[in-house]
C-alpha cells in the first residue's frame, strides 16, 4: 500500500517553510521549531482531546482557531494565549491564506462540512489534517485529495491508531504473518447514543452521512485492513433491526458486514449506537496462534493479548503521537502514514458496505 508523493510537490515553493524557521515574532519563544495547527470546529474532539495534545507535542502547537461561537474564541484565546490575528470565524476563513503562523489546518467539524473546510484551506495552501471519517461518500473524498493535490499541499487524515503500540503490534503480528497465515479476522466497535439527546449531526444523515459505520465501523474497517496489510475484494452487510426508533430515523442503529479478503480471509465486523456494553475489540486468529485488543479503539486503556500472553505495550497520548509524525512527514514534503488516499480507499469500502445493506446483503465486490 505505497501513499507515495510525487517529486513535483517537493520542488513546490510553499516548502520553503521547510528549510528556514519563519522568524515570526508572533510565536512564542519557545515554539519557534514548531510548525502552527488551527483547529476548526472546537467541539468535543479539539477541546478535550486535540489542544491539551498540541500543549505537548514537539513539532506543531496550537496557533490558531476556526470558530463560528464568538463565546468560544474568547475563551480558548485565554486558555492558549491564541493572538487575535489567529482567530478566524467560518465567513472569514478564507482570510488565513495571508497568515504566516498557520501552515497547517486540522478540520474536527461533523462529516458534511469536512470537504469544505479542507478544500477552502488547500485553496489557501496550508497543508490539513482531516478528521475520520474523511467525507460523506468516496466522489467527495477523492476531490478533496485533488483539491490538495492542486495546490501542492499535503492531506492527513485523523487516523490516530497508526501511531499507538498497540495497533501497530496488530499491524506486524499480520502482515508479517508472525503467527503464519491471518485466518479469520473479528472486529467490533460500538457506543450508546440511546442515553443523550436527540439534536446531535451523529443522528443526522445529512450532517453525518450515516450512522455507527461512519463514525466507529471505520475503526474496524481500518483494523481488518491494516491486519491483512491489503484491500478487502468484496463485503457483504446487513443492517441491525432498529429498538430506538426515536434516535435512529436517519441513520442506521446497528450493522454487521463482513470483508472478504484474497484467499478467503473474512473479517466479520460489527458497529452499533445502542450496545450499553460499549463492545470494542479488534481481533485476529492465524495458523500457529492468535491476538485480541480489547478494548482497541478508545484513547486509553487499551488492553492486548496473544496466544504467546499479555501484550506488554504502554498505552500513549495517541493524538501527540499522530500530529507529531504527520507533521514531521510534512516537513519533510512526504506523506503521513495516513494520507487522504487511504480516507478514500476506506470511504470506498464504506460505501460498499451500505450499498451491501441496501440491497438485502448482496455481495459486492470492490476495485481500487
Ligand atoms: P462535536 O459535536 O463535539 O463538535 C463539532 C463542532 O463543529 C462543534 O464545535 C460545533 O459547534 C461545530 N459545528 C459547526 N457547524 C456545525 C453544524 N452545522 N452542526 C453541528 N456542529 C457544527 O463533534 P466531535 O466529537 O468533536 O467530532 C468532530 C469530528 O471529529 C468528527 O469528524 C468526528 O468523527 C471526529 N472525531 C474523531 C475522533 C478520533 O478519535 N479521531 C474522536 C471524536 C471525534
Amino acid at each position: 500500500m505505497g501513499f507515495t508523493l510525487g517529486a513535483t510537490l517537493l520542488s513546490s515553493p510553499i516548502y520553503s517553510f521547510m528549510a528556514a524557521e519563519t522568524g515570526n515574532p508572533n510565536k512564542m519563544k519557545n515554539n519557534k521549531d514548531k510548525l502552527g495547527i488551527a483547529l476548526v470546529g472546537l467541539g468535543q474532539y479539539s477541546t478535550n482531546q486535540l489542544a491539551p495534545a498540541l500543549e505537548e507535542t514537539e513539532n506543531c502547537y496550537l496557533a490558531g482557531i476556526v470558530t463560528g461561537t464568538p463565546t468560544k474564541a474568547e475563551a480558548w484565546k485565554e486558555k492558549y494565549n491564541i493572538p487575535d490575528k489567529n482567530i478566524y470565524n467560518y465567513e472569514n476563513f478564507d482570510e488565513i491564506a495571508n497568515n504566516d503562523n498557520i501552515d497547517i489546518v486540522y478540520v474536527v467539524l461533523p462529516i458534511s462540512m469536512h470537504a469544505e473546510y479542507t478544500i477552502r484551506a488547500a485553496k489557501a495552501k496550508k497543508h490539513v489534517i482531516c478528521e475520520k471519517p474523511m467525507a460523506l461518500n468516496a466522489e467527495e473524498a477523492q476531490s478533496m485529495v485533488d483539491a490538495c493535490a492542486e495546490n501542492g499541499v499535503l492531506l492527513a487524515i485523523g487516523y490516530r491508531l497508526h501511531y499507538e503500540p498497540f495497533n501497530q503490534r496488530v499491524m506486524e503480528l499480520g502482515q508479517n504473518e508472525v503467527f503464519g497465515k491471518v485466518q479469520s479476522i473479528e472486529a467490533v466497535d460500538n457506543s450508546n447514543m440511546t442515553r443523550g439527546s436527540l439534536d446531535v449531526w451523529r443522528l443526522n444523515k445529512d450532517l453525518a452521512g450515516g450512522g455507527p459505520l461512519m463514525d466507529l465501523g471505520i475503526y474496524c474497517v481500518q483494523g481488518a485492513v491494516y491486519t491483512m496489510g491489503k484491500n478487502p475484494v468484496a463485503v457483504t452487510a446487513r443492517f441491525g433491526e432498529v429498538t430506538e426508533p426515536e434516535y435512529f430515523h436517519e441513520v442506521e442503529q446497528s450493522i454487521t458486514w463482513e470483508m472478504e479478503f484474497e484467499g478467503g480471509v473474512v473479517a466479520k465486523c460489527e458497529s452499533s449506537y445502542a450496545d450499553k456494553e460499549g463492545k470494542n475489540l479488534l481481533a485476529g486468529k492465524a495458523e500457529n496462534g492468535w491476538w485480541r485488543l480489547e478494548p482497541a479503539y478508545g484513547y486509553s486503556g487499551k488492553k492486548g493479548e496473544t496466544s504467546e500472553g499479555k501484550m506488554d505495550l504502554p498505552n500513549i497520548y495517541e493524538q501527540v503521537s499522530q500530529m507529531d509524525s504527520q507533521v514531521e512527514s510534512f516537513r519533510k514534503g512526504e506523506q503521513s502514514k495516513t494520507p487522504g488516499e487511504m480516507g478514500v480507499r476506506d470511504m470506498k469500502i464504506i460505501m460498499a458496505i451500505y450499498e451491501s445493506a441496501n440491497n438485502d446483503g448482496k455481495r459486492v465486490e470492490l476495485k481500487f
